[in-house]
């Protein structure tokens, strides 16, 4: 059992994001060209999680025109001719996933890896992939938040400062609360989010629940972070403690799979569009 554990590795690494375009992936230029019964892949792809591990590629590439219609997705083989890892991240936080980048050079890909059999529909693809990972992201904000809260609780009770324990100061106290506050927030919208992906509900009319939980959970994470180090003092700022990996962990999770800017232009753009109203 101990021997499978070792051999396993990650399938499927998902390779969307290039050095020129992340958030409007629509734009991407890795391009797949058609050549008998083969794609032949060019391109780059640059922070991929798990690159490094993986021995399936799901690549994102251009087999049509300009924009979303012309993107299509690959299952490819990692160690096959012509992909080629250039660098791995010198990451602030989260290290314990390797990012990489890589470049595909006439790289042969089976047509039969073409995902759903039809060109066209990788940007689709993508995004449903992305809208049904955000409660995944979001609750690796409401776990990192309380790993770092419950840590601060138990030093507060410890920690002394003019005669009192740190945790007897009101200021700390409503630090706390504000905490448990954003954390039971955050839980509820992840929970509402994963219970529509569960129902398949994860397509573009309910795109903006998803976004809500994956912004609120993650920049809650990143206040929390930072309150529960504030708590500790300058011990909290040292290595002999664990918050300050949870504040350099927080910082990840606003940024990946669709920054807070971008949930805030799917959950603007409900609203305009009235599939969220409000009065
Ligand atoms: C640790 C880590 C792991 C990652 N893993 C993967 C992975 O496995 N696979 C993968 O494909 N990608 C991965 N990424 C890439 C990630 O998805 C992108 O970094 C992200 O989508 C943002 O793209 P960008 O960094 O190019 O920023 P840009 O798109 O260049 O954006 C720069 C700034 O402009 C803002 N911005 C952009 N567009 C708009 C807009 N329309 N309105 C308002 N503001 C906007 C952004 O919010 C950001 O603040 C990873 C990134 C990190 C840091």
């Amino acid at each position: 059992m101990a021997a499978r554990a070792l051999r396993w590795r990650p399938q499927g690494r998902f390779r969307l994001t290039e050095p020129d375009h992340g958030s409007d992936a629509a734009a991407l230029e890795t391009r797949a060209t058609r050549d008998g019964d083969d794609y032949v892949l060019n391109g780059n792809k640059v922070y991929i999680s798990g690159g490094t591990v993986a021995d399936q590629l799901t690549v994102f590439a251009r087999t049509g025109g300009p924009g979303a219609k012309g993107i299509s997705a690959f299952v490819v083989d990692a160690h096959a001719a012509g992909v080629r890892i250039d660098r791995t991240d010198d990451k602030m936080g989260v290290r314990s996933v390797p990012t990489a980048h890589f470049s595909f050079s006439d790289v042969r890909v089976p047509s039969e890896n073409l995902l759903g059999g039809v060109e066209g529909q990788g940007f689709n693809h993508a995004m449903l992939t992305l809208n049904s990972m955000r409660p995944t992201v979001g609750a690796r904000g409401v776990g990192l938040a309380e790993g770092a809260a419950g840590y601060a609780m138990e030093w507060a009770r410890e920690r002394r400062a003019f005669g009192n324990a740190v945790i007897d100061f009101e200021a700390i106290q409503f630090m706390f609360a504000d905490m448990a506050i954003q954390i039971e927030a955050a839980r509820n919208l992840v929970y509402k989010a994963a219970w529509l992906v569960d129902q398949g509900k994860f397509m573009k009319e309910y795109a903006h629940n998803l976004s809500i939980a994956k912004a609120f959970a993650t920049e809650m994470a990143n206040k929390v972070a930072f309150d529960a180090l504030q708590v500790l003092g300058a011990q909290g700022y040292m290595k002999d403690h664990p918050l300050e990996r949870h504040y350099r962990d927080a910082r990840q999770l606003t940024i990946v799979e669709g920054t807070s800017q971008v949930q805030r232009v799917v959950i603007s753009r409900a609203m305009i569009d009235r599939a969220l109203v409000y009065g």
